[in-house]
């Protein structure tokens, strides 16, 4: 029998996220039941409550930040025991068969991953409910082994920021003396400043926000870039080897082009929408690249849970009460996050 639980979401696109009850399946022989201890907010569950992508069904509980202990296993599951620390990403299953899938890609599974929220849920019917709730029980291989060593709280953050920005990182081998440029400082970039020193870069914080100077050189930036002093961005024009942009909205390309050297990439991770219309010629000349990258596949995802656990590396963030949720969407709206908010999941238990 399904459970019913407490849950936070929003019914449509313009309402707030109130407090609701949802159903959760029984724990299933590949199955983990975990109970929710805290939930990173993503600017992404904004962009679905608001219906940004169009594609949003309702209500909406979101939240694929997830991290909990273990309540219950299936008789199939034995990576996992009563208690231990665990976390969910963006995803909840997959084909586990297609070619994605078999090269540890079930973020681009040819059927469709199934998200965390959102998703096409195949045991209840309906849609799939996410982390801004009690508990959530998971197919076994969507799991993941967090550190005990690291901050429970700051971990929660690295289900989908973390990995959002390792993965471009690293496929695009980003080196020891390489520089490279972040655009954005939220939650994916705070964590993309993180991975790029912790990988030996030269590290250059490319934001509009003056005031967040003093903060992204205490993340591990060695510079700061003001995108909006155009001064100061034709010093670092065909400068850059790599450059991580998450910005979450359609934007100006060619400022953020003109900083790319030769033969190098801008990754885009942020806006889904799309992007202002940019000139050929500022990619032709220099030979320059543009590409995507969507979060990353589990046995990734565990490779950066394991190096944040060796490099004791978490999330700055901001603890909230489930209550809050709201106030916190707005703020992130405002480019006003320090540097993510995680819900402290005991206010909705209580
Ligand atoms: P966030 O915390 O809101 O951070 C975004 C930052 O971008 C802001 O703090 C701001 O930094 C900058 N920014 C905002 N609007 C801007 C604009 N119009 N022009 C230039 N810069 C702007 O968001 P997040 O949670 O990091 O997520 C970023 C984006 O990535 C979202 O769209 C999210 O949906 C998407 N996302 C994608 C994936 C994926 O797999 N590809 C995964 C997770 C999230 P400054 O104040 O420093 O300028
Ligand atoms: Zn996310």
């Amino acid at each position: 029998m399904s459970t019913t639980i407490k849950a936070y979401g929003a019914d449509d696109a313009k309402a707030d996220l109130k407090q609701m009850n949802i159903e959760r399946r029984p724990c299933g022989d590949d199955d983990v039941k975990i109970d929710i201890t805290y939930c990173g907010v993503c600017h992404s569950d904004i962009h679905t409550v608001r219906n940004d992508w169009k594609n949003s069904q309702y209500p909406v509980v979101p939240g694929h930040e997830i991290i909990g202990r273990v309540l219950e296993i299936g008789k199939n599951v034995t990576k996992f025991k009563e208690g231990d620390l665990v976390g969910v990403g963006c995803m909840v299953d997959s084909c586990q068969e297609c070619s994605s899938c078999k090269e540890d890609l079930e973020q681009f599974c040819e059927e469709g991953m199934v998200g965390t929220y959102n998703g096409k849920d195949k045991h209840l019917g309906g849609h799939t409910f996410g982390g801004y709730s009690t508990s959530v029980v998971v197919n076994k291989e969507f799991v993941l082994t967090i550190p005990e060593n690291i901050d429970e709280k700051g971990a929660a953050p690295l289900l989908c920021a973390g990995i959002t920005t390792w993965s471009p990182l690293r496929t695009w081998n980003v080196k020891k003396g390489d520089k490279v440029g972040v655009i954005g400082l939220g939650g994916l970039g705070h964590m993309g400043v993180k991975f790029a020193n912790a990988l030996g870069a030269h590290v250059v914080m490319i934001t509009t926000s003056p005031d967040k100077a003093k903060d992204a050189k205490t993340l591990g930036a060695h510079e700061v870039l003001i995108s909006k002093n155009g001064e100061d961005m034709k010093k670092h024009m065909n400068s850059f080897d790599f450059i991580l942009n998450t910005i979450p909205v359609g934007h100006e390309m060619d400022p953020y082009i003109a900083l790319l050297k030769r033969d190098a990439t801008m990754v885009l991770v942020g806006a889904v929408e799309p992007l202002k219309p940019f000139h050929g010629g500022g990619l032709i000349v220099g030979r320059k690249r543009i590409a995507g990258s969507l979060i990353g596949g589990i046995k990734e995802t565990q490779e950066m849970l394991d190096f944040c656990g060796e490099h004791n590396i978490v999330s700055d963030i901001e603890l909230i009460d489930m209550k809050d949720i709201n106030e916190a969407y707005g703020r992130v709206i405002d480019s006003d996050v320090k540097y993510r908010f995680v819900i402290d999941m005991a206010s909705l238990k209580n």
